[in-house]
């Protein structure tokens, strides 16, 4: 322990080892409270024009103690930035102002802050006779503030910068924007940002500011191991060049070329693999301090995290988009062998079996094969939903009407399992406009539900009312009902409530997604109600009414009678079991056909045939339909024939291109009855 601080610290203990008590008279305590507080006093006798300072208020100015001194000198060691504003303020004391200012002043080069306060004195005619002044050295404190100052805007900063980078989803343009705030922040007047370019081992700059685009294309893409960012992306390290202008690196040689002093460049990583560099530089100042350094490595592990989120969310939307394409193209395969199976089937019952149980066997297979044929239609549309492809075709509509066909095609299944169905039609004419087609399928979706999930004997209850400014159709049953933390899923795709469920009658979990989606391209919305498991289940469906006036009632778009059979009709597909079981039908049928299994010969076969009907196949190796159906529009025979286009794609953009070809009508595979008999009526009546 040193003697003085026994003195300072513990006087008790130096007295009783018999020291003498220090002897300091007021003069002294006064000197070394100045000290101790830095704070200097300052006399001024105007009359005599003496200026004196104390001892600590000499020091404070780095002037000699006791040597004369005076405003002036004073003025001089003033920093010039604040010349003017302590004058200024000197100037508002002599007319009688409280003077209390802080300011800075230069001592030996070296900025210092002080607080100045004074008493004046003025004599009756208000003429300055002197004054006592002090100083306070309060260098520490503005340091303090600074620092603290800095804190928060750096905590600030990095906040922000973490808010935005999470919620944007263009990461490049928020890189350029946060970087250069981060730079201003810094005092920095560079900044660069390179990612990974495709090809390995090499970097592209993604983002950057304070160098004109001219050379940044020249940095456009930059090597592992050159320059400075190139070295960090090589070894994964962060590298902190400063007092660039004195050194003679070849990896800061570009920078340096730029005028930059002080360089920093982290690596940005991600689960451990680099993603890119981020790097800042000052042109103006030749170090950084460590609380810098440590803000860019926040912002380079933000703007890391950031990245790495938006590669995620671009992947997860990917597999979405292949999850969809593999969708429709699974659906499309799908129907292709379900077109000869159906007319197989159609056609085993033209024909006599003599075994009297065929018949029952054909009406199995029929059942089973429409059932695949849904689910597959489902799987369709849901991609095409999906992919944004279905057009509405609106027109106005009456609400009874969509209810009516919905129950007609929806009949067979409540009655197949038993169940009553009581209809509840509207006090008044409900109009909305709508596509009656897609409208009838969102009914016939929630009546096949209430019939699949309801036991044999239960009800089925639909009913349409006005409520405000909106028509509202209901389908209520007693049937299974839905648990209540299922009840907001069900109408989620490929949601089911119960996978285990015996599910004879099953579907993938699409038909609710599907009307939920196109209730809401209607403009309304779709809702779910269940007291819970057993309790029955309510499907509400809300569209917006249309104006009084503007509604007319639909039309009827039966199939009608079967028409008689034109002559002739050529069926063209590459798929010869398509091609056999469609003409073996048609001749069933009464017509006389003839098949070719590719477009040219099919316009061989046009041209020495001359049938009024043709359906064609579009996806054909060769001539696809689309062209031989241009070809065969060419002749006069062709302009005359009814052309069929019979495909496996449904969608919009397929259907236009069929127009535009010159078909006369757009049939999906397989074809039913139904719609051969359609073709066969369109013929004839052309
Ligand atoms: P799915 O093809 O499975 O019937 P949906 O999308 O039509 O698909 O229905 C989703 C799920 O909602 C069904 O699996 C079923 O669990 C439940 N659900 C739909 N309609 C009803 C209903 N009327 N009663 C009870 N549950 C139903």
């Amino acid at each position: 322990m040193t003697e003085g601080a026994v003195g300072r610290g513990d006087p008790d203990r130096g007295r009783s080892e018999g020291a003498p008590a220090p002897r300091i008279g007021p003069y002294e305590n006064f000197a070394r409270a100045q000290k101790l507080g830095q704070i200097g006093w300052w006399r001024l006798d105007s009359r005599q024009n003496i200026l004196t300072w104390s001892e600590e208020n000499s020091r404070i100015f780095g002037a000699e103690p006791g040597a004369p001194q005076s405003y002036q000198t004073f003025l001089e060691a003033v920093h010039p930035e604040d010349r003017a504003y302590v004058d200024e303020r000197w100037m508002a004391a002599l007319r009688g102002e409280p003077y209390d200012i802080e300011h800075r002043i230069i001592v030996d080069g070296v900025v210092k802050w002080v607080r100045e306060k004074a008493d004046l004195e003025f004599d009756e005619h208000g003429h300055l006779i002197g004054g006592f002044g002090i100083t306070q050295d309060i260098t520490d404190r503005k340091s303090a503030e600074k620092a603290l100052q800095w804190n928060v805007r750096r905590n600030e900063l990095l906040s922000n910068t973490a808010a935005r980078l999470l919620q944007s989803s263009d990461v490049q343009g928020v890189v350029t924007e946060l970087c250069t705030e981060v730079m201003q922040f810094l005092d920095c007047d560079v900044f660069f940002n390179f990612v990974l370019a495709d090809s390995a081992n090499r970097l592209r700059l993604n983002a950057y500011a304070g160098i004109p685009e001219a050379q940044a294309a020249e940095i456009e893409n930059l090597d592992f191991g050159v320059a400075v960012c190139g070295c960090v992306a090589r070894d994964r390290e962060r590298i902190v060049a400063e007092h660039i202008s004195c050194e003679e690196d070849v990896r800061t040689a570009l920078v340096k070329s730029y005028g930059v002093q002080a360089y920093c460049c982290h690596p940005l990583m991600s689960q451990r693999k680099l993603i890119g560099t981020l790097s800042f530089g000052a042109k103006s100042r030749p170090t950084f301090t460590l609380d810098e350094i440590e803000v860019m490595q926040a912002v380079s592990h933000l703007v890391a995290m950031a990245m790495e989120r938006l590669k995620m969310e671009q992947a997860l939307r990917d597999a979405a988009r292949r999850k969809d394409e593999y969708l429709a193209t699974l659906a499309h395969e799908l129907r292709n062998p379900l077109a000869p199976i159906r007319s197989g089937l159609q056609l085993l019952r033209r024909l006599d079996g003599g075994d009297p149980k065929a018949p029952r066997v054909q009406e199995m297979m029929e059942r089973q094969v429409d059932h695949i044929v849904r689910l597959v239609d489902d799987l369709m549309e849901v991609s095409r939903i999906r992919s944004g492809k279905i057009e509405l075709k609106m027109e106005p509509l009456d609400i009874a009407e969509v209810i009516r066909q919905a129950i007609e095609a929806s009949e067979p299944f409540l009655d197949a399992s038993r169940i009553a169905l009581m209809v509840r039609p509207p006090e008044q004419p409900l109009h909305v406009e709508g596509d009656p087609v897609r409208l009838t399928q969102v009914i016939c979706n929630l009546l096949n539900n209430a019939a699949k999930y309801t036991e044999p004997g239960g009800r089925v209850e639909v009913e349409a009312y006005a409520s405000g400014a909106e028509a509202v159709v209901s389908v209520t049953d007693t049937g299974v009902g839905i648990p209540p933390d299922l009840l907001p899923h069900v109408f989620e795709l490929f949601a089911q409530v119960d996978r285990t469920r015996d599910r004879a009658q099953g579907g993938l979990g699409i038909g609710l997604a599907l009307v939920r989606s196109l209730v809401a391209m209607h403009g309304g919305d779709a809702t779910a109600e269940s007291a819970g498991p057993g309790q029955g289940s309510r499907f509400v469906l809300r569209l917006p009414l249309l104006a009084q006036g503007a509604a007319r009632a639909a039309t009827d778009v039966g199939v009608g009678e079967v028409p008689p059979a034109p002559e002739r009709v050529l069926v063209i597909d590459d798929n010869e079991d398509a091609a056999l079981s469609m003409s073996m039908l048609l001749r069933a049928m009464g017509a006389k056909v003839r098949a070719a299994n590719d477009g040219a010969r099919g316009i061989e076969a046009f041209e020495s045939f001359l049938p009024g009907l043709v359906f064609l196949d579009l996806g054909m190796p060769g001539l696809d339909g689309f062209e031989t159906a241009r070809r065969l529009r060419s002749s006069p025979a062709g302009k005359a024939a009814t052309l069929v286009a019979l495909t496996g794609w449904g969608g919009e953009e397929t259907r236009r291109r069929t127009r535009e070809a010159g078909f006369d009508l757009h049939m999906t595979k397989p074809a039913s009855l139904e719609d051969i008999k359609k073709a066969l009526s369109f013929a004839r009546a052309c």
